[in-house]
């Protein structure tokens, strides 16, 4: 294998493991993270990271949604993985994704689901069994030895696990630091036990653990990584309570040492108004009086009142009880005394895509209801609307309201998770972003929209709020500073 890194004087060679990754797959946050961190670490000038240039890679299943089409890759390597039942094989692919090597795991497991995740746990489990084992071979053959490898919630959690309750399976990963990063608490990987025993891996015996939760690959996982991260640090502090725990709480306190979390930055070159091509007008904090033609469009292309006075809100986001969408659908009705009219874009739960349906169907001069994933769309959406409802039941960073508050588009969201950590609700002091609310309940998220459009028709106190919340730092810069520290760490323990 050609390895240009190797000369580099001593990088820290760092895989960084998901289960879906921009641009070859996204279905959520975890595919805009894995599709932009890396980047943003490649490009960490040495003298911020103690000399040493952080030589990170990227590797996921070759789903088989995967373009080959759009993105060519070339065969480096063919093994068999073991199982139970026999050998299975797995084929290595790689691309370069701006000067980032990606390695893609093909195998029948992998093609077995059509899509990133399927229906099946089982399925699912399998698959991203099969993707872990292999990689973790590949890393034992190649000659790019990581010393870290860095996992992304229960798809890849197993391979902590593997490393430290079978080590002398890897003999060549003996120095390997783990990093976990949850994503997503209550996604476990659970009801896999079938899968797990068709690869030889046995429960977990950790007594900390909850009885239940031994078999799932997150608690897996969590219990054996050298150090856990989450995508935010209010959701790590929310993580050790009863709320948002999700029963794991009191073995996470047995871990809490090794926990912290890094807030998750946006890609602000995909999300930059002033270049945005999707949108119709250009703007900026120092041109922002050209958003207005944006929000004229949107308010043509939905038919909906033209008077400015009225405020447009938005919704973007899957139709998940988690998002807390239902809120906001009981919320409006409840207020029909006040001028708003919204658009609520989003997939996922048929219930809640119907019940949007519905309000549409009562309220058609006032709501449009957009049932399907619009990627080009939310652009325009971001652009043009005046506020963005985001009353999600628990948020572990969320990326909406980043893309949102850089293009003038105020939150109103709960006051949970990376929510708190990034919107600031302090009208007094002239440096609100946003207006914050809680808990997640109709009743609250209804008392703060009313505030909202109070503070609407303040068109200076408005813009003061728009122009706090453009000029924010949202991007990887700060976090992928704070991911480089934690890998000098680990990489000086594994010395
Ligand atoms: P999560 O990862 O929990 O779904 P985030 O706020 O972290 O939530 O990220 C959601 C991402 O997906 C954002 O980039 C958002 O713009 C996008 N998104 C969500 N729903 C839709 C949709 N229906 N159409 C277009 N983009 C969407």
């Amino acid at each position: 294998m050609n390895e240009p890194s190797e000369n580099l004087n001593n990088p820290i060679r760092v895989l960084f493991f998901a289960a879906e990754a921009e641009p070859f797959i996204k279905v959520g946050g975890l595919g805009d993270v894995a599709g932009s961190l890396p980047l943003a670490l490649r490009s960490i000038p040495q003298s911020e990271s103690d000399g040493k240039q952080i030589d990170v890679r990227l590797i996921i299943p070759y789903h088989p949604i995967i373009s080959r089409e759009t993105f060519k890759t070339s065969l480096i390597e063919r093994f068999p993985v073991q199982a139970r039942s026999g050998r299975i094989n797995a084929a290595i692919y790689q691309t370069i994704l701006e000067g980032i090597p990606v390695y893609l795991i093909d195998g029948a497991p992998v093609r077995a689901v059509k899509t990133v995740y399927g229906q099946k746990p089982l399925l699912d489990g399998e698959k991203f069994l099969f993707f872990c084992k292999a990689a973790l071979e590949f890393c034992g053959r190649s000659a790019w030895k990581p010393v870290i490898l860095h996992l992304n919630d229960w798809h890849t959690a197993v391979i902590p696990y593997l490393l430290k309750t079978q080590p002398q399976g890897y003999p060549d990963l003996f120095n390997t630091r783990t990093i976990l990063t949850i994503h997503n608490l209550p996604f476990m990987g659970a009801g896999i036990e079938e899968s797990l025993h068709k690869y030889g891996i046995p429960p977990s015996e950790n007594i900390d653990l909850p009885t239940w939760s031994r078999s799932f690959l997150l608690p897996m996982g969590l219990s054996t990584a050298n150090r856990v991260t989450t995508v935010s640090p209010n959701y790590s502090s929310e993580l050790f309570t009863e709320g948002f725990g999700c029963g794991l709480q009191g073995f996470l306190e047995t871990i809490r040492s090794k926990i912290s979390g890094i807030l998750n930055g946006i890609d602000t070159q995909v999300w930059d108004p002033s270049t945005d091509r999707l949108i119709s007008v250009p703007f900026s904090a120092d041109a922002l009086s050209a958003r207005s033609r944006n929000r004229e469009a949107l308010i043509q292309e939905f038919k909906l009142d033209p008077d400015p006075a009225i405020p447009l809100l938005t919704f973007i986001g899957r139709m998940d009880i988690q998002k807390g969408v239902d809120l906001l659908l009981e919320s409006l009705p409840a207020m029909i005394d006040q001028p708003w009219q919204a658009i609520i874009i989003g997939a996922g739960s048929e219930e809640l895509e119907n019940k949007c349906r519905d309000l549409e169907a009562k309220h058609p001069d006032r709501v449009r209801a957009v049932i399907r994933y619009d990627a080009d769309l939310s652009h325009r959406l971001y652009a043009g609307s005046d506020m963005i409802v985001i009353p999600s039941r628990y948020e572990p960073c969320g990326l909406v309201q980043m893309i949102a508050m850089r293009y003038g588009c105020i939150p109103v969201a709960s006051a949970v998770g990376g929510l708190v950590d990034t919107i600031t609700d302090h009208p007094e002091k002239e440096e609100s972003t946003g207006f914050l609310f809680s808990p997640p309940q109709s009743l609250s998220l209804k008392t703060a929209l009313i505030r909202a459009i109070t503070t609407y028709s303040q068109t200076r106190t408005w813009k003061k709020m728009q122009l706090n919340g453009m000029r924010k730092d949202f991007s990887w810069k700060a976090s992928a500073l704070e991911y480089a520290r934690l890998y000098l760490d680990e990489f000086q323990a594994a010395k």
